[in-house]
């Protein structure tokens, strides 16, 4: 029995998707790439990929839009009884966005560098899978030579070079 690692199914040995119709998760004797990766992640890497998600959001454009108007009417002296903390040309607000920028860039940057790690495990993963193919034609290659053998049947293809698989490139 193979439990599905996304959601807890369990499967018969042989099984090569999640019966769990809303999962349909591949599962099998591969490794289960994303979920080692969300699992091996750390505070700050789960804190990073929270705050990506955040920035990435309209939301974001549209509070910060918010905070700049009320922030320029409040200082500005448009409005009467104000009291003015951050005059034209808003220094303290700059310094607070200066702030704010190194922080999400740094959180971007640490998204960024885990999304690369990801992306270099599902590559690593491909490759597995492409030996794991070529060894199974291999395989097949060779049991049909040996079947062509004991029925002593004559080779199909005249060139017998053509029929062999090249070996996999190295990565
Ligand atoms: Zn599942």
């Amino acid at each position: 029995m193979i439990n599905c690692p996304c959601c807890r199914t369990t499967n018969p040995s042989d099984a090569v998707f999640c019966g769990n119709k809303e999962c349909g998760k591949a599962i099998g004797e591969l490794r289960f790439v994303r979920e080692e990766f969300i699992a091996s992640r750390c505070w700050y890497e789960r804190l990073a990929g929270q705050v990506t998600t955040f920035v990435g959001h309209p939301h974001f454009l549209l509070v910060h839009l918010v905070w700049f108007v009320i922030w320029a009417l409040l200082n500005i002296e448009i409005l009467p009884a104000t009291f003015v903390f951050d005059a034209y040309p808003f220094s303290l607000l700059g310094i607070i966005l200066s702030v704010e920028a190194i922080f999400i860039t740094g959180f971007l940057l640490m998204a960024a560098k885990r999304d690369i790690e990801y992306a270099d495990k599902l590559a690593e993963l491909d490759y597995e899978v492409n030996v794991r193919a070529y060894r199974k034609m291999r395989d097949l290659e060779n049991t049909i030579v040996e079947i062509h053998a004991a029925i002593g049947a004559k080779p199909v293809s005249k060139d017998p070079s053509k029929s062999k698989i090249p070996e996999p490139a190295e990565t």
